[in-house]
């Protein structure tokens, strides 16, 4: 039997205000609810209460690799340089690889991820095909430097990963991995009890094209996404973009004098058109400082991933080297660009036969200029974010949008790695092969927060069941007495004995503050134990989730707790409704 949580002695400093710094629910509740603590930007320390949460989430996730069949292991976090001067990672990364040498002037860094290190592991010791699939995996802590830690444990320096690295000979057997990986990830979400998506995403520094992120719906989440009810969805940095331009038509190309238009707003409004009928232009250099400028319906903003795949090297002006090309801010277009500029434009801007746009002249604008007539377009390619509104790459209807926490993701990395640092096997024909890999992580100290994003009210956190510091929190409202913290005590032991984790508050504290701080902790079930309650023979029990209490006689609870319990069998949800049954009078 697992040990009782005495909360008097619990280190646990719950705080009655808010934080000052505290930016959002979950870094707010886990700060106020002695769970968390700051000890440097983006750098925390768990508490017990915290600590237990995080275990649980932990021990959800290992669960859920051991079952693809992975085996857990664990690798420094202390990464030797070389290893990534081996992959061209150790330029690659930039500022946010936490960089540190040895006493001898070794090279370090503190891993923000460990493809290096795993690579190295494999490619020396596994030779033959026969020894694949393998996965591994851990849980462990990494570090990034992140430019704005932020939001408390979603965007912190230091977190915990699960990473798991799969080895292949085929890209049938890396498929299959990756599936399995998949649908592990999305049994995590649910034992967590988040709302979630799978979603298209870009990979990133990671590397691979074949990637899937794992978002928890939340509004303070820092990822856009669109989904579609055919079950498309995709992050916005990554997701296709079909826009719906429209013509201003006017057939003959015209300059119009626009003074003070400087916007997509301004113009539209001077115009009296919608900002769809209007093509927005950026100007940048490529890789060999040529002169490109990108036209993308008005309503919508440059992917800078896009950009970049469409032109390798895109790079945007500044103003003062866009007027040394004699380009105009706020009135650029492609009729009389400087000679040898290119112009790659939107391909939804394909259908839209006359543009309104800049006339490269400040103060003047162009309607009805025809591309092939007018201006020349050097190259047509998907540049934009897609946004709600726009058409569904598979179905053509119009995607919804929503806001997510990115949990998760799983990559195909193909032979990135393994070709940059020389990591092969034998084949069936002993022909040497580079190995074929996947890589998987799960942000686990960022699941915990985004679980305490979405079940969190007012007045604290509604823990689901599966990762909840404990199920029950017994109260007795006096202690020391012979009466009420005695019986505290006995139902807090029958409901151990019926498979709960318990905790009771033995504290000296007035009944309002343990109230507060239940509420606060979030805790499951709380069973209140009274003087007046106990003289009818009486306790109160309270559901977190929806606040419904219920006065009971003291008998009847073990029957409703192992009521309770037998639905515990069924966690898929996350434990959500295993209390529901106790209030609505199914069992009297
Ligand atoms: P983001 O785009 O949010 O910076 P990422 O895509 O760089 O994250 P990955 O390299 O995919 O992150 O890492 C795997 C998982 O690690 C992420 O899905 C996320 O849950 C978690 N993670 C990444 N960066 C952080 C961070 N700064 N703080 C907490 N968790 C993080
Ligand atoms: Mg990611």
């Amino acid at each position: 039997m697992a040990e009782m949580l005495r909360l008097k002695n619990l280190y646990i400093p719950t705080l009655k205000e808010d934080p000052a710094d505290a930016d959002i629910a979950s870094h707010r509740l886990l700060l106020r609810s002695g769970m968390l603590r700051k000890t440097a930007s983006g750098v925390y320390t768990f508490l017990p209460l915290g600590m237990r949460v995080l275990s649980k989430v932990e021990n959800i996730v290992r669960q859920e690799m051991d079952a693809t069949g992975a085996y857990e292991i664990m690798m420094p976090a202390l990464q030797p340089s070389e290893l990534w001067l081996e992959s061209g990672r150790w330029d690659d990364y930039g500022p946010e690889l936490m960089r540190l040498s040895d006493r001898h002037d070794r090279g370090f860094c503190l891993g923000p991820t460990h493809e290096e290190l795993i690579t190295a592991l494999i490619r020396d010791e596994l030779r033959s095909y026969k020894q694949l699939p393998l996965s591994l995996y851990q849980i462990q802590v990494k570090f990034r430097d992140e430019i704005r830690p932020r939001f408390g444990l979603l965007r912190s320096r230091e977190f915990i990963m699960k990473d798991a690295y799969s080895f292949h000979d085929s890209q049938e057997s890396l498929q299959k991995t990756y599936d399995d990986m998949s649908d592990a990830y999305g049994r995590i979400c649910d034992r967590c009890a988040l709302d979630w998506r799978a979603v298209e995403a870009d990979s990133g520094q990671i590397g691979g094209k074949v990637t899937k992120e794992f978002m928890a719906l939340a509004e303070s989440g820092e990822a856009e996404l669109v989904f579609c009810d055919c079950g498309y969805s995709a992050n916005t940095e990554a997701g296709e973009c079909l826009a719906h331009p429209t013509a201003h038509g006017e057939a003959e190309l015209k300059k119009i004098e626009t003074p003070g238009v400087h916007t997509i707003e301004d113009l539209a409004a001077f115009l009296d058109i919608p900002a769809s009928s209007t093509v927005k232009a950026l100007s940048g250099r490529d890789a060999d400082d040529g002169l490109v400028v990108l036209f993308v319906p008005g309503t919508h903003e440059m992917n800078e991933l896009k950009a970049q795949r469409a032109v390798p090297g895109f790079q945007l002006l500044t103003d003062e080297e866009m007027e040394s090309f004699g380009l105009h801010k706020g009135s650029m277009g492609p009729v009389g660009l400087p000679d040898g500029a290119r112009v790659i434009a939107d391909t939804s801007l394909k259908g839209v036969p006359q543009w309104v746009v800049g006339a490269n002249e400040e103060g003047f604008h162009y309607v009805g200029a025809a591309p092939g007539r007018d201006f020349m377009v050097d190259g047509w390619a998907d540049l934009c974010v897609v946004q709600p509104g726009d058409a569904c790459p598979e179905c053509g209807c119009s995607l919804k949008g929503a806001r997510g926490i990115e949990v998760s993701q799983v990559f195909q990395l193909g032979t990135k790695y393994s070709e940059s640092m020389h990591a092969t096997f034998l084949d069936k024909d002993g022909k040497e092969q580079p190995f074929i890999m996947g890589c998987y992580g799960v942000g686990i100290t960022r699941m915990m927060a985004a679980i305490v994003e979405q079940h969190h009210d007012d007045a604290g956190i509604q823990w689901p069941l599966a990762v909840a510091p404990a199920h029950v929190c017994v109260i007795p409202l006096v202690v020391g007495d012979d009466e009420v913290q005695p019986k505290a005590e006995e139902i807090a032991r029958a409901c151990q004995r019926l498979g709960f984790e318990v905790a009771i508050d033995d504290r000296d504290e007035r009944a309002g503050v343990k109230f507060a701080d239940a509420d606060l902790i979030g805790w499951p079930l709380q069973i209140i134990v009274g003087k007046r309650g106990l003289a009818e023979g009486k306790v109160e029990i309270k559901r977190r989730l929806t606040g419904e209490r219920r006065d009971l006689q003291v008998d009847i609870l073990p029957e409703l707790l192992a009521f309770a319990n037998r639905k515990m069998g069924n966690m898929n949800n996350g434990g959500v409704t295993i209390f529901s049954g106790m209030f609505d009078g199914e069992v009297q």
